[in-house]
C-alpha cells in the first residue's frame, strides 16, 4: 500500500510540474459535481493537499493542529508567486504594524491579510464545500479577476474549523439519504439526531470560544491567528433554511469601542456583496439579528483585534440535507448554498484588494492609537488579589490572547473596586497589572471593563463577562496609566517537603487546588478536609484546608510529593495532630474524602452544550473518570455503583413527573447525591422534591386579575422591545455565600454568578441556603425591567438532605462555556466535598 501511495505521489508531483497550467477543479478531483452531495472532511483535506502540490508556487499548506478525534486542522496560504516567496516577511511586517513586533517600524505598503474561516459550526456544511471552490478559483490560471486580487491580498483559508462536528453531520447524513435526496423537510434526512454536528467533540460551540480558548481547536488556531493578525476575518455560517442570506453590516448593538472605519468598511463590503446578489436576484438581509458585542465570536474577536470581522449566514443548516423545499415552495440546494458563500468570499477579496492601502492605513492607526492612548475610560486593570492559583489561571488566559501584563508594588492608586462597586483608594502589592496601552489594549478593555455599554439590548448573547468576576479576583479599574510596572513578579519558591512529617496541609481556594485534590484521590492518597477554621503553630488555616496524614499514606508520600510539585502547591508539614484552635485531626469535624463514582446525564433530552461542559471539565481538566449515562436509559439501569449523578440543563421526565422520578428518589434516599444544574433545578421545583420556584407578585396575581389594563395595549411595531422587558441576556449578580458550608469552601464571601434566566427559588426550609441573592445584588449586564424586581431575596445555590442522600441545587450553570473559572471550584465542591 505504502509503495503504491508513494508512486501515486510521484505521479501527482510530476504531473503537477508538467501541467501547472491545468490544475483540477474540485469537480474533477472529487469525481462529482460540487454540491451534488456532501464531502467528508478527509476528501477536503485531500483536495487541499493536491492543490498545494499542483500550485505550490502560489500556495502553502500548513497543518496547525489536530482535533480531539484526530482530524487535521489546516491553513492554506494563497498569494501571488512573488508574495508567497516572501510570506514570512509579510507576516513579520504585519506584526510590526500592530506593535507586537518592535524590531523596526512596519510598512503599510504591503498586501492586506484576509483570513477566511469556514465551517466553525460543523452542521453548517456548505461553507467547507465553498472553501474548495474558493481555493480553486484563486489558483485557477484562467481566472483573471483573482489574479488581480492577489496583487494586493494574501489569503489565509481555514477550510474547516470544526472537522469533528462536520463529519458527525456528514457521516450521519450519508447514512440517511437514498440514491437521490428527498427535499421534503419532514423526511428523516432533515432530522439530525442528538447531539448534532454544530459543536466539537465535547459539544462546545467553537464560535463562542475565541477569547476563552477552552477547546483545543481554538487554542491551536489562535496561536496562528496571533502570529498573523489579519486585516479582515470572514466567518461562514448557516441559519434556518427559510432565511435569506445575511452579510454585514451587522445589527446593533455594536460595542462602543468599534471604530468608525470598522463600521463603515463593513458597509462597503456589504454593498459589494449586494451588487452580486442583486445581479443574480438572490435575497439577503443586513443590519439585523447578528450584533457585535459578545467578545468571543468569529466577528467580534477579530474586531477587538483591529480587524474587520464579519459573519456570513447562508440559509441551510442541518435541516436542509442537500436539497430542501422552503416555506415559499422553492427548492434550496447545497449547490445554491455553496455558490452564495463562494460569491461573498470573492466579493470580500475584491473590495479589500481594491482598497488595500486604506485598509492597511486604518489597521496601523487602530494599533498606533491603542499603543499610545490606551483604550476606553479605564486605562489599567489592577488585580490585587493574593490568590496565586486563580491569578495563574487568569495569566494563562492572557497569554493565550497575547495580552501583555506586569506587576506593581507599593503604588498608591484610586480605582473602581469590582467587588464593592465603588471608587476607592488602594495600594498595590506585587499586583498583576494589565494595561490598555498595548497592541491588545482594545481586547483588554472589552474583557475587563466592569460594565459594557449597550446601545440596544436585543443582543444575541450574554452581556457581561468582566474577568475579575469570572475568576473571582479582587481587582480595580484605574483611569490612569500606571508607571513603574515590573516585568516579573516576586516569586516565592515552595520549600522542600520533608518526608517524615505527621501530616501535610494544603490550602484549598481555587480550581487548581480542586485539580490537585483529584490527582491525590486518583493516586490512592487518603485526603481529609477541615470543616472549620483552625490554627496550628501560629498559622491560621481556613475551612476546606486539605489534610494528608502520614498514617494510612505511608507508602504514598513519594506520590504526594510528585503531585504537589506538579501543581506547584505550597505544602505545610505538621508534626502533630493537636491543633491550637479548632478541631484536632482525629475529630469527626475533619472529614475523610471518599473517592466517588460520578455519572453525568447526557444524550437525547439533555442540552448537549451543558452536558458537554461537564464532560469536558471531568475528562480534560479534572482528569477524573465520569460515566456518561443517556437520559433515556435512566429508567432501565441500576445506579447502585454510582455515588453522584450530575443532571445538566435539559428536559427530563424523571425530574418533574411523579411516577418517573420514584426510582431516582429511592436512590437518593439510600445515599445518592444529585447535582442539578440550571433548568434541571426548575424541573425539580415542579416535581415534589422539596424546593419552590419564586414567583413575582404579578405572576401570582395572574389568575385572579381579570380587570382590563391599559398596559396590555401594545404597539405592534414595538413587539420586540416589549419582549425585552422580560428578557435577561446573561447578567452578573453577586451571591452571598454561607462560607461555613463545604459547597462554598475556597470561594470567599461572595460568588459572582452569570444569570441567564429569571428563575430564582424560595429559601429552603429543610436544607442549606448556601448561595442567596439579596436586594441590590445586581452587578452588570442587561436585565429587563419587568424581571429586575424578581431576582432578589432568593436561593440560587443550595443543599437539601434527602433521606440518607443529598440534592445540590446550582440554579445557574456555574461552568458556562467553561470560561467562568470560579464556577469550576463550586462544581468541584459539590462533587467532592459536600456530603462526605
Ligand atoms: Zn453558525
Amino acid at each position: 500500500m505504502k509503495k503504491n501511495r508513494l508512486l501515486l505521489l510521484v505521479i501527482l508531483f510530476t504531473s503537477a510540474v508538467l501541467h501547472a497550467q491545468n490544475i483540477k477543479s474540485p469537480d474533477e478531483f472529487l469525481g462529482y459535481s460540487l454540491g451534488s452531495k456532501y464531502t467528508p472532511h478527509y476528501k477536503i483535506v485531500n483536495y487541499f493537499n493536491y492543490m498545494a502540490s499542483a500550485a505550490g508556487s502560489q500556495m502553502k499548506l500548513e497543518q496547525y493542529g489536530e482535533t480531539n478525534e484526530g482530524r487535521p486542522l489546516l491553513l492554506a496560504y494563497v498569494a501571488s508567486a512573488e508574495n508567497l516567496s516572501k510570506l514570512e516577511d509579510i507576516r513579520k511586517n504585519n506584526l510590526r504594524l500592530t506593535g507586537m513586533l518592535t524590531d523596526k517600524p512596519g510598512d503599510v505598503n504591503a498586501p492586506a491579510i484576509v483570513w477566511l474561516s469556514y465551517n466553525v459550526h460543523g452542521n453548517e456544511t456548505s461553507s467547507s464545500e465553498a472553501a474548495m471552490k474558493v481555493l480553486y478559483e484563486l489558483l485557477n490560471p484562467a481566472n483573471a479577476a483573482t489574479k488581480e486580487y492577489l496583487k494586493n491580498v494574501v489569503v489565509i483559508i481555514d477550510p474547516c474549523i470544526n472537522p469533528d462536528g462536520r463529519d458527525r453531520y456528514v457521516n450521519w447524513q450519508m447514512q440517511m439519504v437514498g440514491k437521490t435526496v428527498n427535499p421534503n423537510p419532514i423526511a428523516r434526512e432533515h432530522m439530525e439526531p442528538w447531539p448534532g454536528g454544530r459543536t466539537n467533540h465535547y459539544n462546545f460551540d467553537l464560535n463562542r470560544d475565541w477569547a476563552w480558548q477552552t477547546q483545543i481547536e481554538t487554542q491551536q488556531r489562535l496561536i496562528k491567528y496571533n502570529q498573523w493578525m489579519p486585516q479582515v476575518h470572514s466567518d461562514y455560517h448557516e441559519q434556518s433554511y427559510n432565511n435569506p442570506y445575511y452579510f454585514a453590516p451587522a445589527a446593533e448593538p455594536y460595542h462602543e469601542i468599534i471604530t468608525p472605519f470598522q463600521r463603515s468598511f463593513q458597509v462597503e463590503i456589504g454593498k459589494n456583496n449586494a451588487k452580486y446578489f442583486d445581479a443574480n436576484g438572490w435575497l439577503y438581509f443586513t443590519k439585523e439579528v447578528f450584533d457585535l458585542f459578545y467578545p468571543s465570536y468569529g466577528d467580534t474577536y477579530p474586531i477587538y483585534n483591529g480587524s474587520i470581522g464579519m459573519t456570513f449566514e447562508q440559509g441551510g443548516g442541518p435541516r436542509s440535507s442537500s436539497a430542501v423545499i422552503t416555506n415559499t415552495g422553492d427548492t434550496l440546494t447545497l449547490k445554491d448554498r455553496l455558490t452564495h458563500h463562494f460569491t461573498t468570499s470573492m466579493s470580500t477579496l475584491e473590495v479589500v484588494s481594491k482598497n488595500s492601502s486604506r485598509v492597511m492605513t486604518a489597521f496601523k492607526q487602530f494599533f498606533d492609537n491603542t499603543n499610545s492612548n490606551g483604550a476606553g475610560e479605564y486605562k489599567t486593570f489592577v488585580i490585587t488579589d493574593v490568590n496565586t492559583s486563580r491569578i495563574n489561571a487568569l495569566k494563562k488566559l492572557l497569554d493565550a490572547n497575547a495580552i501583555q501584563y506586569g506587576y506593581s508594588n507599593g503604588a498608591s492608586l484610586k480605582g473602581y473596586n469590582y467587588f464593592t462597586q465603588k471608587d476607592e483608594s488602594f495600594t498595590t502589592g506585587n499586583s498583576l497589572v494589565v494595561s490598555t496601552y498595548q497592541p491588545k489594549g482594545v481586547l483588554v478593555k472589552v474583557l475587563f471593563e466592569p460594565k459594557s455599554k449597550l446601545a440596544d439590548s436585543a443582543t444575541y448573547d450574554i452581556t457581561a463577562w468582566a474577568l475579575p468576576y469570572a475568576y473571582g479576583l479582587q481587582s480595580y479599574a484605574v483611569k490612569e496609566k500606571i508607571i513603574n510596572v515590573n516585568k516579573d513578579a516576586v516569586v516565592k519558591t515552595p520549600g522542600e517537603m520533608p518526608l517524615d512529617a505527621y501530616g501535610y496541609l494544603l490550602k484549598y481556594n481555587s480550581f487548581e487546588d480542586a485539580k490537585l485534590l483529584v490527582a491525590l484521590l486518583k493516586a490512592g492518597i487518603k485526603v481529609r478536609y477541615a470543616e472549620r477554621d483552625f490554627s496550628f503553630g501560629n498559622n491560621k488555616f481556613s475551612r476546606g484546608t486539605l489534610i494528608i496524614l502520614r498514617k494510612g499514606n505511608e507508602a504514598k508520600i513519594d506520590e504526594l510529593q510528585k503531585a504537589t510539585t506538579a501543581f506547584r502547591a505550597t505544602v505545610t508539614p505538621i508534626q502533630s495532630g493537636f491543633v491550637e484552635t479548632g478541631f484536632d485531626f482525629g475529630s469527626d469535624k475533619i472529614r475523610f474524602i471518599k473517592k466517588l463514582n460520578v455519572a453525568l446525564i447526557t444524550g437525547k433530552g439533555s442540552n448537549s452544550n451543558d452536558a458537554g461542559e461537564v464532560w469536558h471539565l471531568f475528562d480534560k481538566q479534572l482528569d477524573y473518570p465520569i460515566t456518561l449515562i443517556n437520559a433515556d436509559d435512566l429508567g432501565n439501569i441500576n445506579l447502585k455503583n454510582i455515588d453522584v449523578l450530575i443532571v445538566p440543563a435539559g428536559r427530563y421526565k424523571f425530574l418533574s413527573d411523579k411516577e418517573s422520578s420514584a426510582d431516582l428518589k429511592t436512590w437518593v434516599r439510600q445515599g445518592g447525591k444529585i447535582i442539578a444544574i440550571d433548568n434541571a433545578v426548575t424541573q425539580m421545583a415542579s416535581g415534589d422534591w422539596g424546593l419552590k420556584l419564586k414567583k413575582t407578585d404579578e405572576e401570582k396575581d395572574k389568575k385572579e386579575d381579570a380587570k382590563p389594563s391599559y398596559e396590555d395595549l401594545k404597539k405592534f411595531a414595538e413587539s420586540e422591545h416589549d419582549g425585552i422587558k422580560s428578557f435577561i441576556a446573561g447578567a452578573i449578580y453577586k451571591i452571598d455565600l454561607d462560607v461555613t458550608h463545604p459547597l462554598a469552601f475556597g470561594l470567599g464571601d461572595n460568588y459572582y454568578t452569570l444569570k441567564q434566566d429569571d428563575n430564582v427559588y424560595e429559601f429552603l426550609k429543610e436544607g442549606w441556603n448556601v448561595g442567596v441573592i439579596k436586594k441590590d445584588n445586581y452587578v452588570a449586564g442587561f436585565v429587563g425591567s419587568k424581571i429586575k424586581d424578581k431576582i432578589k431575596d432568593a436561593m440560587l445555590i443550595g443543599e437539601q438532605p434527602f433521606g440518607n442522600g443529598d440534592i445540590i441545587y446550582l440554579a445557574d450553570n456555574p461552568i458556562f462555556r467553561n470560561f467562568w473559572e470560579s464556577g469550576k471550584l463550586l462544581l468541584s465542591n459539590a462533587v467532592f466535598l459536600v456530603g462526605q
